[in-house]
């Protein structure tokens, strides 16, 4: 068996401890004769899973007792209807448009109201996060929407919005436990879970308990209304029960590891190896403004297109592997997710070294 250092931006490494933890109770989960997979979602074995899968998250993330915690399927992406649908009583919303994410929610929520961009930073390719201390909040806003950690351009917002008293709605995918959060600032706070956290297909939805109404838009469908779920302790249907199960694993992974603050701490050691690195290198650059830069997302450009293709090629061999940009930035990107270790870093960043000195 020989494992690489995954840079990809999602689906995207996880611990190896979690996964060996889950490979060894692939065929008999804790003496029930069956893996997690082939579980009735209506068992006491599964009960017990989701249980401690919300305990924990609540505890990791100091989650206050008037907000639910909802495991939904369809990725963040659903998330980016199922908002509008819910929260969009007087069918406005306010949008800060920081990357393609923010954008695609932006353009969802055009079908369901009247969606505001107000503010962007596309001028720049995203390359940084604009001021949002005096925004033209609409007053009539049921919510305004971020997207907390962009991506494919490696920005943070490093300082929340201010809302003007509006509903803050927050997508968190890339960043979702990688630092504290203050909980009770967000009306939703909500990530798919295959950027930090477990595999693909399942969004955690954090929801403080008065936006969960019957009240929602005429035709929203029963699998996205947030009552449905939360009535129904996210079992209304077959829920992505191994997801849950493996994010579970992840939770106490972190919880072993000290928490929250401790990955903080953890995570800006390894992001400022690398920003270092490009801060003082002669053939990459970074391509955010030092001030937004994102701990989990780290875009870097060498300018050349041959140059880049032969980094990402030779990269790849000594076992650092899915480095290359997102199309619409080109470059390269490394994403340094919880699960990515401090060796990870260092060896992409003595690579770095040494192909700059080759190709000089
Ligand atoms: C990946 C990503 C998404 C889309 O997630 P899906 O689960 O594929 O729908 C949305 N928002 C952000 C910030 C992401 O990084």
């Amino acid at each position: 068996m020989s494992r690489v250092y995954n840079f990809s931006a999602g689906p995207a490494v996880l611990p190896e401890a979690v996964l060996q933890e889950v490979a060894d109770e692939m065929l008999d989960y804790k003496g029930t004769g069956m893996s997690v997979m082939e579980m009735s979602h209506r068992s006491a074995a599964f009960q017990e899973i989701i249980d401690e899968t919300e305990k924990d998250l609540r505890e990791l993330m100091n989650i206050p007792d008037n907000y639910k915690v909802l495991f939904l399927q369809g990725g963040a992406s659903t998330q980016f209807a199922m908002i509008p649908m819910n929260l969009m009583k007087n069918r406005v919303a306010d949008f800060i448009v920081t990357g393609q994410w923010a954008k695609k929610a932006y353009q969802e929520a055009q079908k369901y109201g009247k969606a505001n961009k107000i503010a962007s930073s596309e001028d720049k390719t995203f390359s940084y996060i604009p001021d949002c201390s005096d925004l033209p909040i609409s007053p009539d806003a049921d919510y305004v929407y971020i997207c907390e950690n962009n991506t494919i351009y490696g920005t943070k917002f490093h300082t929340l919005p201010n809302t003007k008293g509006k509903l803050l709605v927050a997508d968190v995918s890339s960043c979702f436990l990688s630092e504290p959060v203050d909980v009770s600032k967000y009306g939703i706070i909500y990530g798919g879970v295959q950027k930090n956290i477990g595999p693909a297909g399942m969004a955690i939805v954090i929801i403080r308990e008065d936006l969960i109404t019957e009240d929602v838009l005429p035709g929203t469908p029963t699998m996205l209304t947030y009552k449905t779920h939360a009535d129904a302790g996210s079992l209304y249907n077959t829920p992505n029960a191994y997801c849950i199960y493996v994010c579970g694993k992840v939770f106490k992974w972190l919880k072993s590891m000290g928490g929250l603050e401790e990955m903080k701490k953890r995570n800006e050691e390894k992001a400022k190896i690398l920003y270092d690195f490009l801060d003082q290198s002669k053939l990459f650059r970074g391509t955010v403004v030092p001030e937004d830069r994102s701990i989990m997302n780290v875009p870097f450009v060498i300018g050349d297109k041959e140059m880049e293709a032969k980094f990402v090629k030779e990269a790849a061999a000594e076992g650092l592997v899915n480095l290359k940009g997102h199309r619409s930035v080109g470059g390269m990107r490394a994403s340094i997710y919880n699960a990515m270790p401090k060796a990870g870093v260092e060896k992409l960043v003595a690579f770095m070294k040494k192909f700059e000195e080759e190709n000089a």
